[in-house]
């Protein structure tokens, strides 16, 4: 589905919006596919989209065809804003544009009810710490219902990671816990303006309305320890957090010989959960 704007060529050309590497700009500009994640991040009826870094607007426009009801973008980059108002002109009343840094902005001010969804193409030198600050979110269940994003293939590699697999780590545990996370599908360096130099994944994380319980502070305590030193067994790369390691290890019912990418979810969780008891 295309709109009657013009190409984002065109926009990028008149707007001067040359794509800066500082700000992780890699544009999107093949409409097929600013519409495969708009789809994938769908139905959007009713939904307000939450997007990160729009640039010129491709996947904004996008997000607006396939009938997303609002679409609050949030970009760092200046001179994409007078490109952006002329999307905002085109769909009166459902594109808000903040100027600003993501990792400093909070949409709930914004919001007016109806489910919430963050779609993006994310800039890889924040997405991590971005996708973190969103499954750390509290109260949970979140805010938004569904992350729809981009990340390098590498990273979405580590997110989805099961145990047992090289890249199993502190990432798998915390996105596993809190959510059901699984790439959709994968996207050629070649379909980037300008190109970078690794494959790119969608990735969709899906909100577990119930996730086991435990402190969220203490897990990424555990995990760090674990992982930072994932080729020792666990009793050693836990002396790190304190407590003798053997007797968390034995509350949680984890061999003390095991190591951090041999543990699923829940034996982090048994571990966290075994940290916030009293010691003895
Ligand atoms: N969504 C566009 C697309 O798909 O063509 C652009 C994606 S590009 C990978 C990342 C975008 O994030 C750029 O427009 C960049 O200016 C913006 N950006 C980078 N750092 C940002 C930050 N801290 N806060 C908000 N936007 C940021």
């Amino acid at each position: 589905m295309s709109d009657d704007l013009p190409p984002l060529r065109d926009v990028i050309r008149r707007h001067g919006i040359a794509a800066k590497k500082s700000l992780g700009q890699n544009f999107l500009l093949d409409l097929n596919l600013t519409g495969r994640i708009a789809r994938a991040a769908g139905p959007l009826d009713g939904v307000t989209v939450v997007e990160i870094g729009p640039g010129p607007g491709g996947l904004t426009r996008a997000l607006l065809t396939e009938g997303a009801r609002r679409v609050i973008a949030v970009e760092r980059d200046r001179r994409a804003i007078a490109a952006l108002e002329e999307i905002a002109a085109h769909y009166p009343g459902r594109l808000t544009i903040v100027a600003g840094d993501a990792l400093e902005f909070d949409p709930r001010p914004l919001l007016d009810g109806g489910p919430v969804r963050i779609v993006a193409n994310l800039p890889y030198n924040i997405a991590t710490a971005l996708l973190v600050a969103w499954l750390t979110a509290e109260p949970w269940p979140p805010w938004y219902d569904r992350l729809v994003l981009m990340f390098q293939r590498e990273v979405a590699e580590r997110i989805v990671a099961p145990p047992g697999s090289k890249t199993y780590g502190r990432l798998s545990v915390l996105a596993g816990w809190r959510t059901q996370a699984k790439i959709l599908f994968d996207v050629h360096p070649s379909n980037f303006v300008p190109p970078p130099k690794v494959t790119s994944s969608v990735v969709e994380f899906v909100p577990r309305a119930r996730p086991l319980p435990c402190n969220r502070a203490l897990l990424e305590r555990v995990s760090e320890a674990a992982f930072g030193q994932r080729r020792k067994m666990l009793r050693q790369s836990l002396k790190a957090l304190g407590p003798d390691p053997l007797a968390l290890l034995a509350s949680a019912g984890i061999e003390p010989t095991a190591r951090a990418e041999q543990i699923p979810v829940e034996g982090f969780v048994a571990l966290a959960q075994a940290l916030s008891a009293p010691h003895p």
